[in-house]
Order: C-alpha cells, then sequence, then structure tokens
C-alpha cells in the first residue's frame, strides 16, 4: 500500500486507519479532493484523535513545485521535487478554448527515444499512484479548478507504469473522489502493443495516442532503440483493437524530424495508415534538444507534409509548439536540472 494519502481509496484507508465512522473518511476525501486543501490543520471538521492518527500512518507529502516558469502563450511550465529529491515535470497549456494539464508518469523513461530529452538518463523509477493525482491535484489548485483535458504527454512511458496510472485514473475518475471524465484523458505511448491491449481490456473511455514518427521500422528504428520499439504492424493492430473495443478514436502522433521523416512519400505512407485505422494524426515539428542531433525541418517543408495530409483526406492537427522558449518541451526543464 501507498505512503500517499492522494493514493489511499476508501477501502484502503478504513485498513489503514481503522475504527472510524465511513464519513469521517468521506470528509477527509472532501477536503482533498473537492476542496483541493491538503493542510490537516485546515481541515476544521477533522477530530483530534482522526487527525493524529492520519498524520501517523499516512504521508501527506506531495510533489512540491520547486521552479514554476510562465510564457507570453500562456503555458506555464512546472518542475516538481518528489520526497527523494527526484524531479518531474508537468504543464498547464492555457488555449482560449481549453486547459490541458500535461502530466508525467515516471521520473525519467525507459523507452530514450533518441530525439527526446525525457529519457537522457534512463528509467530511475515509476511513480506512485499519489504522485500522479498529486500533480493533477496541485495544478487544479493553482488554476482554482479543474481542467478541461489532460494528456499523459510529460515524462514517462504512461504504459510501462500501468498499474500505479490505472490506479490513479481510478481516483481521478470515480465518483467519489475527483469524478473527471475519462473521456477527456488522454494517454500518450510509444507503441507498446501488450499494454495497449492490456488497455482495451479495461474497457474504460480513455482516448489513446500513438507515438508512431515513421511508417516503416527501418526509420523507426532511427528514432527509438531496438529494444524498446515493436513492429509498426503490431502497434497499429493493437490500436485498432482498442478502437474495436472502446470505439475510442486513436490519435498518431508524428514529429517531424528534418530528411528522416518529412518527405512526401512518407506522408503518403502515414494517411494510408491513419485511414485504415481511422485515425486523427497529430503532427508535432521536432522541438530541437541539446545534446541530441536532430533538427526541425523548414516551415515550408512541415506545411507541405501538413497538406499532403490533407489532400489525401486525413483528419490532421498541427500541435502549436508551446513552451520551446522555455524548455518546456518534454523533459527539457527536469533535464537542465539534473546537469546543472
Ligand atoms: N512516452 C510517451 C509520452 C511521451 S511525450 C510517448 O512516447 O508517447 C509525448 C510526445 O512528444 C511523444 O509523441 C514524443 O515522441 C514527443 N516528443 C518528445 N520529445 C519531443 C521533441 N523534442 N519535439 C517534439 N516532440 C517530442
Amino acid at each position: 500500500m501507498s505512503s500517499y494519502l492522494f493514493s489511499l481509496t476508501f477501502s484502503e484507508m478504513e485498513k489503514l486507519v481503522p475504527g472510524f465512522p465511513r464519513y469521517r473518511y468521506a470528509q477527509l476525501f472532501d477536503w482533498i479532493y473537492k476542496k483541493r486543501i491538503f493542510d490537516l490543520n485546515r481541515m476544521t471538521n477533522i477530530s483530534g484523535d482522526f487527525r493524529n492518527i492520519l498524520k501517523e500512518k499516512t504521508i501527506f507529502d506531495y510533489p512540491a513545485i520547486e521552479e514554476e516558469k510562465n510564457t507570453s502563450d500562456n503555458t506555464t511550465k512546472f518542475l516538481f521535487k518528489l520526497h527523494d529529491g527526484n524531479f518531474i515535470e508537468a504543464v498547464i497549456i492555457d488555449s482560449v478554448k481549453r486547459k490541458t494539464f500535461c502530466l508525467s508518469s515516471q521520473v525519467g523513461c525507459p523507452i530514450q527515444c533518441r530525439f527526446c530529452a525525457s529519457g537522457m538518463y534512463g528509467l530511475t523509477r515509476n511513480l506512485d499512484p499519489g504522485e500522479i493525482t498529486g500533480q493533477f491535484l496541485l495544478l487544479s489548485r493553482f488554476l482554482k479548478k479543474l481542467p478541461d483535458n489532460v494528456v499523459f504527454m510529460g515524462i514517462g512511458e504512461p504504459l510501462l507504469n500501468f498499474k500505479n496510472l490505472m490506479d490513479s485514473l481510478n481516483i481521478i475518475c470515480s465518483e467519489e473522489y475527483i469524478n473527471f471524465s475519462q473521456r477527456r484523458i488522454t494517454i500518450s505511448t510509444s507503441g507498446i502493443p501488450d499494454g495497449i491491449r492490456k488497455l482495451a481490456e479495461l474497457d474504460r473511455q480513455y482516448n489513446l495516442a500513438i507515438s508512431l514518427h515513421a511508417t516503416d521500422d527501418i526509420t523507426r528504428a532511427r528514432l527509438i532503440p531496438d529494444n524498446a520499439s515493436f513492429p509498426i504492424k503490431e502497434i497499429v493492430e493493437a490500436s485498432m483493437e482498442y478502437f474495436k473495443k472502446t470505439g475510442r478514436l486513436i490519435t498518431i502522433e508524428y514529429t517531424l524530424i528534418k530528411e528522416i521523416n518529412d518527405s512526401l512519400s512518407q506522408a503518403r505512407e502515414l494517411a494510408g495508415i491513419a485511414k485504415k485505422l481511422r485515425a486523427k494524426i497529430n503532427l508535432i515539428p521536432y522541438n530541437a534538444v541539446k545534446g541530441r542531433e536532430f533538427t526541425r525541418p523548414e516551415d515550408r517543408i512541415c506545411f507541405s507534409f501538413y497538406k499532403k495530409l490533407k489532400d489525401l483526406g486525413a483528419h490532421v492537427t498541427f500541435r502549436l509548439e508551446k513552451g520551446s522558449n522555455i524548455n518546456a518541451a518534454c523533459g527539457q526543464l527536469r533535464a537542465n536540472k539534473i546537469s546543472e
């Protein structure tokens, strides 16, 4: 059982701190999840004996905000320090229409995509469910309301921290706790067929985004190390199963990298895969990372790639490159902190 108070469900709480009437636990959860007050001393209706035993048996520690950076485009980036001194990142993306939280699932990343900052130092450890829920709660407290959407596109590979992610999402999405809609959550994966199938079996309404970045296995191998990369065919098949089982449309993420995956013939192939999967394509022009040799194609190349997809009838969006001027893209704030 986790030590973080944010990770505990009703029944776990009853086991850990037994002997109180159920409404006592409900009051506690109301302070945390509805009022977003995390300080026991400010929970005015919590009795002294309940308070003392809670202090003794649970850890109220939650990710602490170490750094906060704003940009002119209304993106706020947070560097969180965890109880063991590790760092993770989360972002609030504030567009006119909606507020999106981008959360981390692991400290570091085992996949180590060659173009990405998050995996530069490999995987340190999985996040505890409370550390995932904690990011959600602290950002909600900062925003003074719940977000419109949540995407797991921060540090880590969410499907390789499956159990903890699901435990956290159960707290975030169930009525008893935060009651946030499953349909407003997107899990982004580097493409792990077994993980995608496991998620499909749960039959939830989460959105699935797959980071394809290539239309053939040879090109993909230049971006994702062999030991972490699966054949595109298998990824597409598993994603198809997810779509069939849940009815949720799949998003294909495609980071456009100069002279690697930006040709018009690759656009054509991509349109074909998307059509087969009935997926939407999210194009992300590469955001340069210190220490990585890849570069972003010129704007006109990105645009012709986009136009080709459009002309072929694909449903495609350009991800506006938010946060690049504050090192906000994927693990860069943490990488800077580690290399200080
Ligand atoms: N492990 C998950 C979540 C990672 S971040 C996954 O792979 O999907 C979300 C997306 O941002 C992924 O598609 C990832 O490949 C992409 N990404 C990472 N670093 C990037 C960079 N520097 N520029 C553009 N996209 C990047």
